[in-house]
């Protein structure tokens, strides 16, 4: 969990990979459904250009479909999910029906200040996904991927008004997802500061995960 641009989609990737666990990310799941031209990603697209919430029973579903992959079996890290009280609802439903359960939640903090010098700079090759900053960490050659040669694009919604409106919708709709998991008898939460170095930040995380039995 955590806003946008905090890293969530960085760290999911390093601690998901084969033999370890799987990486369900609802926004990876309708860019593909969008480069793909599906019906769906067309539906999504409308939403997430204005930094807008998909909505809830098409999220459920993307994600209902990404826990009968094979690769998930060993269990999944969530990322970018879920975003509202009813979606965590879904999930645990999701969950149950298959016998599972939340392990742990991890909230990464970010100022906004950072969030938004760290999305506007954000630019993300389009044949391989690897991910730079313009400031931060640019790639070699201006516009091409360091990994592949791609070609270097900014996401739509990375534009600074639709930040701007991420946000807000983070602090309405998300938030209060932290605030339900900290229920009596929920899973709680662990919060974790993202204002570090990325190494600094996954290695934190996996202290915490194995602190708690989930780690692998
Ligand atoms: P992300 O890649 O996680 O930043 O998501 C990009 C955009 O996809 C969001 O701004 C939403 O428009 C949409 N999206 C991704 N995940 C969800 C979700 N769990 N619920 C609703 N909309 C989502």
């Amino acid at each position: 969990m955590g806003p946008p641009g905090a890293g969530k989609g960085t760290q999911a990737r390093r601690l998901a990979g084969p033999g370890e666990i799987c990486q369900i990310s609802t926004g990876d799941l309708l860019r593909a459904a969008q480069a793909e031209g599906s019906e769906l990603g067309r539906q999504a697209e409308t939403y997430m250009k204005a930094g807008e919430l998909v909505p809830d029973d098409v999220i459920l579903d993307l994600v209902d479909e990404a826990l009968e992959r094979s690769e998930c079996a060993g269990g999944a890290v969530f990322d970018g999910f879920p975003r509202t009280v009813e979606q965590a609802g879904g999930l645990d439903d999701l969950l149950e029906e298959r016998g599972e359960e939340i392990g742990v939640v991890v909230a990464i903090e970010v100022p906004e200040v950072e969030i938004v010098a760290r999305l506007s700079g954000r630019r993300i090759c389009k044949n391989c996904g690897k991910m730079y900053h313009l400031r931060f960490d640019p790639p070699r050659e201006e516009g091409r991927c360091d990994a592949c040669g791609g070609d270097l694009y900014q996401r739509p919604d990375d534009r600074p008004e639709t930040v701007q409106r991420r946000l807000a919708v983070y602090r309405e709709e998300t938030r209060p997802v932290l605030d339900w998991y900290r229920r009596d008898g929920g899973p709680g939460v662990t919060p974790i500061d993202g204002d570090r170095p990325i190494d600094e930040v996954e290695l934190e995380i996996r202290r915490r995960l194995d602190a708690t039995g989930t780690g692998s």
